[in-house]
């Protein structure tokens, strides 16, 4: 029966394909895909894990037969009988082997595909005592799940996590071809890198703000997304069939031929836009009235750069350097691993600079799934970017040298987040004087960086003259900035209605640091992602902004928009937006 789930357009455009719900599993497994030839590999991974807790079964029982019925209640013996039982399910054994052989999952991923299968059949079950075994199954699949990872796991490196299956890979049976659209409770920022070059066609889940991370590299990788759907990973099972309707923040599940048909043109309409904002690629970004606009990338990994000079930015506007740091179980990059990565950035942006931001940890970004800040009750406000660097000048210092290295092979710009207090700012200066001068004791190459700030708590934006003083450049970081500005948790789909760019003292926040950086000569721009909305792309020209950083794929659209307009005439009216009691409203009537 087809039904709709209304959630948050976060990432435009339409995707059709089965639904792949990461379990919610209480083990924490890895999800990536196997090449066909890995695939038998991958079934006796499972039946080796199987079979181990089968043995230790056995064992269990013979225990209990040598023991008396007062030690080993007879209950006990009954209730190994139906684990042993549904370790040899044919449902589970066979249900598992299909994802592996048909989809391509990696083993543990199909333990737990297939657990949530199972589980909802459980579920729906009359019996109460039947019902009740949801939770023994749970448990047998919880020791398989450790059985395999005590008889070895591969490693799975970022990049294998993350293959596309290549043309050879694909089998010929098309189950294997057809889209597929990942759906989760939540997913970390980390899982989202591990799934960002992936198959996926699409994401939902039934958490996450407009700008929570999630949403944010759903938009860098150009998918369509639904994020805060509530309910979704509860009332969509495995392998439905949905639309992504990234437009509206809908999703339709199991459609009608009639809905899908119309979708698949909506999905047509699409293509071609794209491809007639190809044609923009070389055109040069410049307003009518002749004012020159730099457009930038956001990028997260150094691979980014190639998608960044492929849509035609002219630098990168903030290098989310955080992502090198995620999902390592807390080992972080060293000096080495981290000078190589932002070479690559620096390298692969051919000449154009490069805008790395120090590390920005914490609130929604942790640094690892296991250690999520459930200790401190409100992490956006808690040991978050520059305050988390400070905390740890030893890391902070690695991480200042390896990009003062990454200098000396093109252009670098250093921008540090969250930046609020003058104490910080000298904090902030004395280490990166303190990593120029080890790097010249150990006589090792560094280049000269341009320093920026992030605009992004209201206290920054209106102390502009002390950052001034300091900073060749400053970036508003609208995200946090609107955040912190409107006291709304951005990762909050609850609280998501009361998120607006366009309230009166957010617009002022960002008016006055445009002006004011205009006044003093200095650079400024915009990388929260208002820069790459193109509803609000004259607004800010209007308010006199010049330079935007946006995801590569937002690009185009956003250059469209500065062709066709004319500045001299957008700059009253934006001062009437900005002073205006509805912004909204004020915008409206141009
Ligand atoms: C912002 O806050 O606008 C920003 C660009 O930084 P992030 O989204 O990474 O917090
Ligand atoms: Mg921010």
């Amino acid at each position: 029966m087809t039904f709709a789930i209304h959630g948050l357009n976060v990432s435009r455009g339409v995707a059709i394909g089965r639904a792949v719900l990461v379990a919610s599993s209480r083990v924490d497994v890895a999800h990536y895909f196997v090449q066909p030839h890995e695939v038998e590999a991958e079934i006796n991974r499972v039946r080796v894990g199987r079979n181990a807790v089968i043995d230790e079964i056995h064992r269990l029982q013979e225990t209990i037969t040598q023991m008396g019925p007062k030690e080993a209640p007879h209950e006990l013996g009954a209730l190994l009988d139906v684990h042993l039982m549904l370790l040899q399910d044919d449902d589970l054994v066979g249900g598992v082997k299909h994802w592996i052989t048909e989809r391509l999952y990696n083993a543990e991923w199909a333990v737990t595909t297939q657990l949530e299968v199972i589980a909802r059949q459980f579920d729906e079950m009359e019996d109460e005592y039947l019902r009740e075994r949801k939770a023994d199954l749970e448990q047998i699949v919880e020791r398989v799940l450790r059985a395999m990872k005590d008889k070895g796991s591969p490693v799975v490196s970022p990049q294998r996590a993350a293959r596309k299956p290549q043309q050879q890979d694909l089998l010929l049976d098309d189950t294997v071809d057809v889209p597929l659209i990942l759906i989760a409770h939540d997913l970390s920022p980390a899982d989202m890198l591990q799934f960002k070059q992936s198959v996926f066609a699409g994401f939902i889940t039934d958490v996450g703000g407009k700008t929570s991370h999630t949403a944010i590299v759903a938009r860098s990788m150009d998918i369509p997304a639904v994020v805060g759907a509530r309910l979704a990973s509860q009332l969509v099972r495995q392998d439905d069939w949905v639309i992504i309707d990234g437009d509206a923040g809908v999703v339709i599940v199991d459609p009608s031929p009639i809905i899908l048909a119309e979708y698949g043109f909506k999905q047509r309409q699409r293509e071609l836009e794209r491809g007639r904002l190809q044609r923009l690629l070389h055109t040069p970004s410049v307003t009518l009235d002749g004012e020159r606009v730099e457009l930038l990338a956001n990028i997260e990994m150094p691979e980014d750069a190639l998608a960044a000079v492929k849509a035609g930015a002219v630098g990168v506007g903030l290098f989310r350097s955080e992502f090198l740091f995620m999902g390592r179980q807390g080992r972080l990059p060293g000096e080495e691993e981290q000078y190589q990565a932002y070479k690559r950035a620096v390298e692969g942006m051919q000449g154009m600079p490069v805008t790395i931001r120090t590390v920005d940890v914490g609130a929604d970004k942790p640094l690892d799934d296991s250690v999520r800040d459930a200790a401190h009750l409100n992490p956006a406000l808690g040991l978050r970017a520059i305050r988390w660097s400070l905390a740890d000048p030893a890391m902070f210092l690695t991480q200042l040298r390896a990009i003062l290295r990454a200098a000396a092979h093109g252009k670098v710009q250093l921008l540090v987040p969250m930046l609020a207090h003058a104490r910080e700012i000298r904090q902030t200066l004395a280490h990166l004087a303190q990593a120029r001068t080890t790097l010249d004791n150990r006589g090792v190459a560094y280049g000269p960086v341009k320093l920026g700030a992030m605009i992004e708590i209201p206290a920054a934006a209106l102390s502009l003259r002390l950052f001034l003083k300091h900073f060749d450049f400053l970036s508003i970081g609208t995200n946090d900035l609107i955040q912190y500005t409107l006291a709304i948790d951005r990762a909050d789909e609850s609280v998501a209605h009361l998120y607006d760019p366009l309230h009166p003292a957010v617009l002022r926040l960002v008016a006055d640091t445009i002006a004011e950086c205009r006044a003093q000569g200095k650079g400024v721009s915009v990388c929260g992602e208002m820069a790459g909305d193109v509803g609000l792309t004259r607004l800010l020209l209007g308010l006199g902004l010049r330079s935007f950083s946006m995801h590569p794929a937002q690009i185009l659209a956003v250059k469209l928009e500065i062709l066709r307009a004319d500045t001299i005439k957008l700059a009253p009216w934006a001062q009437r937006v900005r002073d205006a009691e509805d912004p909204e409203l004020e915008m409206a009537g141009n």
